[in-house]
């Protein structure tokens, strides 16, 4: 099935501006975070007189029920992946309406029609797919310029992962045509490793940031909306799902995560690209070893047992061989140096 979820995408200086035009006379709710929330209001101080519910962190099912209480005729949500995760499960279930202003340039959150479902401990339980009408994305560039360094790096290696688990799923070509069309976008979001991401470039946000932008919050969500199965999540999220059991992962971004398990991912199909993908890694700063995830020797077992739970629970293709992954494991447990 081809599903997108946004309505319009406004990528521009000034996108906050238009909020209250859009809104109308409806009753608005903002779903507040807990840090991108003072950065908007900086931005578009006029936020703050609409009224406001915080976010308590988690998008699990708890909070899905606490904030359902609430019964806006639009919900906006206002931060980060979770929020928005969150903030689309409720309008889904309460057939309204969502304005999303990513306060974070971290995920494709305001693009994917689900919600990743997290325990209140903040540990994966599963993915939930739904039809929810994002009216409009409203990316500020005065807010996005501004916002975190590092989440912007990891949404970058989230997204460059589309390209390899659309191809681990499904290959480079497909004569169906949702996938091919995300395969084709998914290429995109994989040449996203030519372009220069340091932190001064990206606070400059020239041409290429800007189209970097795009990719992370719109280009690599339209990906599975396109593809659906054939070109979502693969090996290297069910890593992800797995090292984040482990609570010394959690100060780990999503993106710096998936990453690792881009590589666990390519060395088990040997593919050509492994050590591309690992030098690049390691030229931005991310992790390639699971001793910088905090994981020791001793866990390893734990931790094949959890991914191959997670491989079979998403539905991807059986590992051939586990003990295969149990080695690349092993070596990819310390700090190499080259
Ligand atoms: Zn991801």
């Amino acid at each position: 099935m081809i599903r997108q979820t946004v309505l319009e995408y406004d990528h521009s200086d000034d996108a906050l501006e238009n909020l209250h035009t859009l809104i109308g006379n409806r009753k608005a709710l903002v779903l507040k975070g807990l840090n991108g929330y003072g950065e908007a209001v900086r931005v578009f101080p006029r936020l703050e007189n609409l009224p406001s519910v915080q976010f308590n962190g988690e998008c699990s099912d708890e909070e899905v029920n606490r904030l359902n209480a609430y019964r806006p005729d639009v919900w906006i949500a206002v931060g980060g992946g979770k929020l928005i995760d969150t903030a689309k499960r409720i309008a889904f279930t309460q057939s309204v309406p969502l304005i999303v202003v990513p306060t974070l340039v971290s995920n494709c959150a305001a693009f994917t029609p689900l919600s990743v479902i997290y325990t209140e401990e903040g540990s994966y339980i599963r993915y939930d797919t739904f039809p929810v009408v994002i009216e409009r994305v409203i990316a500020d560039e005065r807010l996005l310029r501004d916002s975190p360094y590092d989440y912007f790096k990891a949404g970058v290696i989230d997204t460059v992962a589309k390209w390899f688990e659309a191809r681990y799923i499904s290959g480079t070509t497909s004569k169906d045509a949702g996938i091919q069309s995300g395969l084709s976008l998914a290429a995109q979001c994989g040449k996203l490793m030519d372009l220069s991401i340091h932190e001064q470039d990206f606070r400059r946000y020239g041409t290429d940031v800007r189209y970097i932008v795009d990719h992370v919050l719109a280009i690599g969500g339209a990906v599975g909306g396109f593809g659906d199965a054939g070109t979502r999540v693969a090996v290297a999220h069910a890593v992800h799902n797995a090292l984040s059991r482990f609570d010394s992962t959690h100060h780990w971004l999503h993106g710096d995560k998936v990453g690792f398990g881009l590589i666990v991912q390519e060395r088990l199909i040997r593919s050509d690209d492994t050590f591309l993908l690992e030098d690049w890694l390691q030229s931005i700063g991310a992790p390639t070893s699971l001793a910088q995830l905090g994981i020791r020797f001793d866990q390893i077992d734990e931790l094949v047992t959890s991914i191959v739970e997670e491989i079979t629970i998403q539905g991807i293709r059986d590992l051939e061989n586990p003990e295969r992954l149990k080695e690349i494991l092993i070596n990819l447990q310390e700090v190499v140096y080259k």
